[in-house]
C-alpha cells in the first residue's frame, strides 16, 4: 500500500531519491511467512520505514543530496539500519535532503526540490524534508532523520509530524556520513510519539563501533510515552524558555504555543518560565562550529575515493587538479560556503577569535541547560518561528535561511535531546510544531510530555 501511495504521489512531492520497491516486497512477505508460522517478532517487523540518504544502505545507492556522491552503492549498513533489518522492517528507500545535510528546506539538494505536503509551493523544512513529507504525505508510516542543528525537528514541525533528535552519543552515530560529529544524531520521523518511541528504542543503545556512544541503553521510552498519553502530568515541572518565544515568532505560532501551555497545566504540570541567558548566541557559535566540523569531515571527498571524478581536459591530470575539479563540479554553494566559513574559522592566527570563543560559547550553552534543569524537568519552545514558508523565498539570503534553527540549535550545542510535536494549524492553514528538551539521557520525559499533548 506504502509503493502505491508512493507510486501515486511522489512525483509531485518528491520525497524520495531512490525506492528500493522489491526489497521492501521481499522483506513484508518474508514477515507475513514469519507470522503466519506463529515466529515472536518485533512490534514493528513489517511496518515500513523511509531512511534519508545520508545514512549508509549496502548495496542501495547513497547520495547526502551530493552530486559528488552520484552512483555510489555504500558496502555496508549504519548500524541503525542494521537494526531495522534484524528487527525485519521493510526499508521503502531513501530520502531526499539539502546536501550533506546544510539546510533549512531541502532546496539544497543536488536531485531536486522536495515539496511539502500540505502546500507544494511550500518547503517541508530541511535538512531531512524528504523524510518528513514521506510521512506527512502518507507515502511511509516511519522515517529516519538525523538532526545536527534542526533536520529532524523543524521539518517535523512544518509537516505536522513528529520527530525527536535523541540524547547525543544514544543512536549509533556509524554509517552517517558526517556533517558534523560533535553534533550530529540520527532519530525517528512519525505520526504518533508512541511511534517514536518504538523506532527509537529499535535503533538507539550502545554501539561499539561508535567512539562517542553512550554505554547504557536508552531509557523506556515506550512506557514514558503510553503515560504521558494518559493526559496526566501531575508533578511534572515545566520551563519555558524567555528566550525562545517572543519577537520574531509568528502570532499563530506563539497563539498555538499558548495554548498548548493550557493543556499542560490542564494535565498538572507546573509551568513556569525560565531564562537560558546565552541562547542567544547559539546559533552565532553553531554557525562557526559546524562549518570547521563539515570543511575537516568533507575532505574525504576527493575524486579518488567515492563517487564522482573530474578530470581536468585542460593540462596535466595531478592529483591536486583532479581533486580542485572535482570538488569543483562536485560540491553545490551551500556545501562550498560552509567549507570556506570553516577554513577560515580555523585557520592559524583566527582560530582563537573564531572557533575558540565559538566553543566557549557552547560551555555556557551547556550551564545555562544545568542550571535550568536544576529548576524544571523539561524545558518548552515553538519548534520554529514560523510555519513553512514558500520555496525560493530564502534561498538567496542564507542568514534569513539560517535564523529558522533559532530554536533548535541549542539542544544540539548541549547534546540533549528534543522532541517536536504537532500543535495545531497556525492562522495561515499550516503546521505548527511545540518542542520539548530534557537532560542528557532522560528521553523518557520528552515523550512523556510530547505524548500528552496528541
Ligand atoms: N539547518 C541546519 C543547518 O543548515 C540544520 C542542519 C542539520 O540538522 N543537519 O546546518
Amino acid at each position: 500500500a506504502h509503493l502505491d501511495r508512493i507510486a501515486a504521489v511522489d512525483g509531485p512531492v518528491h520525497a524520495f531519491l531512490h525506492v528500493s520497491d522489491e526489497e521492501a516486497l521481499a522483506t513484508a512477505r518474508d514477515v507475513d511467512r514469519r507470522r503466519a508460522a506463529g515466529e515472536d517478532l518485533h512490534p514493528l517487523a513489517g511496518v515500513p520505514v523511509a531512511v534519508k540518504d545520508v545514512v549508509v544502505t549496502e548495496g542501495t545507492p547513497t547520495t547526502a543530496g551530493s552530486r559528488i556522491l552520484q552512483g555510489w552503492v555504500p558496502p555496508y549498513d549504519a548500524t541503525l539500519v542494521s537494526r531495522l533489518k534484524a528487527a525485519r522492517l521493510p526499508i521503502l528507500g531513501k530520502t531526499n535532503m539539502d546536501e550533506f545535510a546544510m539546510g533549512s528546506s531541502t532546496e539544497h539538494s543536488a536531485y531536486g526540490d522536495t515539496h511539502n505536503p500540505w502546500d507544494l509551493t511550500r518547503i517541508p523544512g530541511g535538512s531531512g524534508g524528504g523524510s518528513a513529507a514521506a510521512v506527512g504525505a502518507y507515502e511511509a508510516p516511519l522515517a529516519i532523520g538525523t538532526d545536527t542543528g534542526g533536520s529532524i525537528r523543524q521539518p517535523a514541525a512544518v509537516t505536522g509530524t513528529v520527530g525527536v533528535k535523541p540524547t547525543y552519543g544514544s543512536v549509533s552515530r556509524y554509517g552517517l556520513i558526517a556533517l558534523a560529529s560533535s553534533l550530529d544524531q540520527a532519530g525517528p520521523v512519525t505520526r504518533s510519539v508512541l511511534d517514536a518511541a518504538l523506532l527509537h528504542e529499535l535503533i538507539g543503545g550502545h554501539d561499539p563501533r561508535d567512539a562517542t556512544s553512550l554505554p547504557e541503553p536508552v531509557p523506556p521510552l515506550v512506557a514514558a510515552a503510553r503515560q504521558g498519553l494518559t493526559g496526566d502530568l501531575s508533578g511534572v515541572r515545566i520551563g519555558v524558555v524567555t528566550e525562545l518565544n517572543g519577537e520574531g515568532y509568528q502570532p499563530g505560532v506563539r497563539a498555538r504555543f499558548d495554548e498548548a501551555l493550557d493543556v499542560l497545566r490542564g494535565a498538572g504540570a507546573q509551568v513556569t518560565e525560565v531564562s537560558c541567558p546565552h541562547f542567544g548566541y547559539a546559533l552565532a557559535a553553531y554557525y562557526l562550529i559546524l562549518p570547521s566540523e563539515a570543511s575537516s569531515n568533507l575532505a574525504k571527498f576527493d575524486g579518488m575515493r567515492f563517487g564522482l571524478r573530474v578530470v581536468p581536459q585542460d593540462g596535466p591530470p595531478t592529483a591536486e587538479r583532479v581533486m580542485a575539479a572535482t570538488r569543483g563540479a562536485g560540491f553545490g554553494d551551500e556545501v562550498k560556503r560552509r567549507i570556506i566559513l570553516g577554513t577560515y574559522a580555523l585557520s592559524a592566527g583566527y582560530y582563537d577569535a573564531y572557533y575558540g570563543s565559538a566553543q566557549k560559547v557552547r560551555t555556557l550553552i551547556q550551564r545555562d541547560f544545568a542550571a535550568a534543569f536544576d529548576q524544571v524537568d523539561v524545558l518548552v519552545s515553538p519548534t520554529t518561528p514560523t510555519t513553512a514558508f514558500k520555496l525560493g523565498e530564502k534561498l538567496d539570503d542564507p542568514l534569513a535561511m539560517y535564523l529558522n534553527d533559532v530554536a533548535t540549535i541549542p539542544a544540539n550545542l548541549a547534546g540533549v535531546p528534543g522532541l517536536s510535536v504537532p500543535s495545531g494549524l497556525s492562522d495561515d492553514g499550516l503546521p505548527v510544531g511545540f518542542q520539548v528538551l530534557a537532560p542528557a539521557r532522560a528521553d523518557d520525559r520528552v515523550y512523556r510530555v510530547g505524548a500528552a499533548l496528541e
